[in-house]
């Protein structure tokens, strides 16, 4: 890459601009090579100038929050990465809804709400995203999504244009939202929460905290459930059923807390991870007739070739 046109994108951004900058130190995996050029925004222009500059020299964008859901490769990301994170966050409300910027933290909104009244968000404590990442997942429990409280949002494509998608425009699913299937980078959103007693609310929170501790190994470096649950049953269960717990491959070993996360024992490559997703999707192919689909986001280049997937 010239040096002169990165210097160009650094005279243009507010923010900061790295260049191979090491993922594992942001993702909570801890695990990932170097992404090429890697640019963390201070605002919607930010955002817009660094679109543009890798239009102009052609390089790919990747956008990212807090890195909770990724399995980074080895040889890292190519072109252009945009962490959208607590640089680019606040929350601002108007009469019957919150509008929130896309690198707020989950628990951020939950609490900002919760001062003035609102909630509704609570079981979604404990999801240590940012919300552009977790609307882009449509993060949620097994029966409560975000989507359910976004009104609408507002993206940007890679040509810098901007668009305002109605909450159907979104795409909504299970694990799942346009922004998963199109190149656009939510930049805000705007959440219609409900009017809550904050010591409702409060008791929601905990009883959200109290039902994760215990049951998800987060003292250890992960990235949240590997798998996406089938239809009709927890990809957990399946796994333990399969005799997946305790499986390792080099510092990568499926959780004995919880089957459906890999945990990083220390040193552990995204190679290893992806081995280790490999046996696991087999031992559940074989035992349930089932293939598991992934959850985690890949990033970079992988061998796809080592997963199984659905016909
Ligand atoms: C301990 C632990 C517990 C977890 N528990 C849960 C849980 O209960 N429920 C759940 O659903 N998830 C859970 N997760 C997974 C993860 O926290 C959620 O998916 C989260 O919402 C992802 O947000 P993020 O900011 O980290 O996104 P990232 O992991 O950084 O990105 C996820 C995806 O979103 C895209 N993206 C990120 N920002 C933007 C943007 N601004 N515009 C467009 N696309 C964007 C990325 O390209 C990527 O495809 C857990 C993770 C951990 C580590």
């Amino acid at each position: 890459m010239r040096v002169k046109s990165i210097d160009r994108l650094k005279d243009s951004v507010k923010g900061t601009v790295l260049i191979n900058e090491p993922m594992s130190r942001h993702t909570s995996f801890h695990i990932g090579g170097p992404a090429e050029v890697f640019c963390i925004p201070a605002d919607d222009e930010d955002i817009k100038n660094i679109i543009l500059w890798a239009r102009r020299n052609r390089l790919p964008v990747t956008p990212i929050g807090n890195g909770t859901n990724l399995l980074v490769s080895d040889n890292g990301i190519e072109g252009v990465t945009i962490k959208i994170a607590d640089r680019f966050s606040g929350v601002f409300f108007d009469e019957d809804f919150a509008l929130v910027k896309a690198g707020t933290a989950v628990k951020s909104v939950i609490n900002a709400a919760m001062e003035r009244g609102l909630g509704g968000m609570e079981f979604a404590w404990g999801i240590p995203g940012a919300i552009g990442g977790s609307i882009a997942m449509n993060a949620g429990t097994n029966s409560h999504f975000l989507s359910k409280f976004v009104r609408k949002a507002r993206v940007i494509d890679l040509n810098g244009k901007e668009y305002r998608l109605l909450h159907d425009e979104l795409k909504f699913d299970y694990r799942h939202s346009i922004l998963q299937e199109e190149p656009l980078i939510l930049l805000d959103v705007q959440f219609e929460l409900e009017e809550k007693d904050p010591g409702e609310v409060k008791k929601n929170i905990k009883e959200a905290a109290e039902k994760r501790k215990g049951r998800q190994p987060i003292e250890y470096p992960c990235a949240g459930s590997v798998f996406k649950n089938p239809p009709t049953t927890y990809a957990g269960k399946v796994l333990e059923e399969a005799d997946c717990k305790g499986l390792r491959v080099g510092d990568a070993m499926i959780s004995e807390l919880h089957a459906n996360f890999i945990i990083n024992l220390g040193h552990a490559t995204a190679s290893d991870v992806l081995k280790l997703i490999r046996i696991a999707q087999e031992r559940v192919y074989r035992k349930k007739d089932l293939i598991l689909d992934l959850e985690v986001k890949l990033v970079g280049k992988f061998n796809l070739d080592l997963l199984m997937k659905k016909k």
